[in-house]
């Protein structure tokens, strides 16, 4: 029964350019709903960079890829890139610290996919906890979840062409300073640094789409890579088919996102970028953002979609061609 089940599972699966099949692997609505009750508790106090509950937020997801048994960076053997207090320009008050997980590509271990999401939200104000769980409790559940399934994938014999760095940044919401750290004290070179995904509020649904939760907003993708737009195209079509909407991608859009979280960092550095994003709602930096608020059957709708691009990145023969260069 059991032989006769995965014989079927292979031959149904979609394969992909990269001539490896992915659609078998999907993520767990269970484990992204406990990543994002703990990390969205009021515990961790609303995670704001360089107090209690942000370490308290490092010291979680450093466990857990110790557990899941990932690598982490040479150098980094805490999973932790420290950044000293004096980068934060006095927006923090004490340092602070960037969590790091790795997994190194069997043929092309030097060209690094770099998947991130910023899990220091706004902390608490008098008796008000920031609970963040959209913001962004639900990009760290969805980068999780992706690492299990590239590890679980790794077990299976299916190892990673590239190398994938998983980089939860802090220091966002008072400036995107995490993010900035990295790119400017960079573990893996800039120069071979293929990609950025980065995933900033994934787990709910705004007004605009309330009849149909099957969408997530991209933006950057065709910014400097022609080429990355067209793959993460194709992987939706041919896996997940959510609405891609590009509204908040055009350069007259007066929200200007493109500029407004960790990705832009690595766009700066003619990195091309992809940004993953459920639009805004009424809760959007309140203390009413909380975890059963979360939509998890699009959380993990989207998580798989952004695994399944990352998996084609990572494998795919051809490294992305940046076209454009940046406006640095
Ligand atoms: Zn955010």
């Amino acid at each position: 029964m059991k032989k006769i089940f995965l014989f079927l599972l292979v031959f149904t699966a979609v394969s992909c350019s990269s001539g490896q099949s992915y659609t078998g692997y999907t993520s767990d609505q269970n484990n992204l709903k406990q990543h994002i009750s703990k990390l969205a508790s009021a515990e961790f106090g609303g995670r704001k960079t360089g107090e209690k509950g942000q370490k308290l937020a490092a010291a979680y997801l450093a466990d857990y890829y110790l557990n899941l048994k990932l690598e982490a960076p040479a150098g980094h053997e805490d999973y932790l890139q420290h950044i000293p207090l004096e980068f934060f320009n006095g927006k923090s008050k004490d340092k602070a610290e960037n969590v790091v997980a790795y997994m190194k590509g069997s043929k092309y271990p030097d060209e690094v996919l770099v998947i991130t999401s910023h899990y220091d939200h706004l902390g608490t104000n008098g008796d008000n906890i920031f609970f963040g769980a959209d913001d962004d409790a639900s990009g760290n559940a969805a980068l999780m979840e992706i690492a299990r399934l590239f590890q679980k994938a790794k077990m299976e014999g299916r190892h990673p062409d590239r190398s994938i760095l998983f980089l939860h940044v802090s220091g966002e919401e008072i400036g995107l300073f995490g993010s900035a750290y990295y790119t400017s004290h960079p573990i893996f070179p800039l120069e071979k640094t293929i990609a950025n995904l980065n995933v900033d509020m994934v787990g709910r649904i705004d007004d605009k789409h309330k009849n149909n939760p099957d969408y997530v907003y991209l933006i950057g993708s065709d910014k400097l890579s022609k080429d990355l737009h067209n793959l993460s195209e194709k992987v939706n079509k041919e896996t997940v088919n959510l609405e891609l909407d590009y509204t908040y991608n055009d350069e007259k859009d007066p929200n200007r996102y493109y500029y407004r979280s960790d990705h832009y960092n690595f766009a700066k550095n003619n990195i091309p970028v992809l940004f993953y994003f459920n639009g805004t709602h009424e809760d959007y930096h309140k203390p009413t953002d909380t975890e059963e608020k979360i939509n998890y059957e699009a959380l993990s709708k989207r998580t798989n979609l952004i695994f399944y691009t990352a998996w084609e990145i990572v494998n795919r023969k051809e490294k992305i061609a940046v076209d454009n260069i940046s406006q640095k």
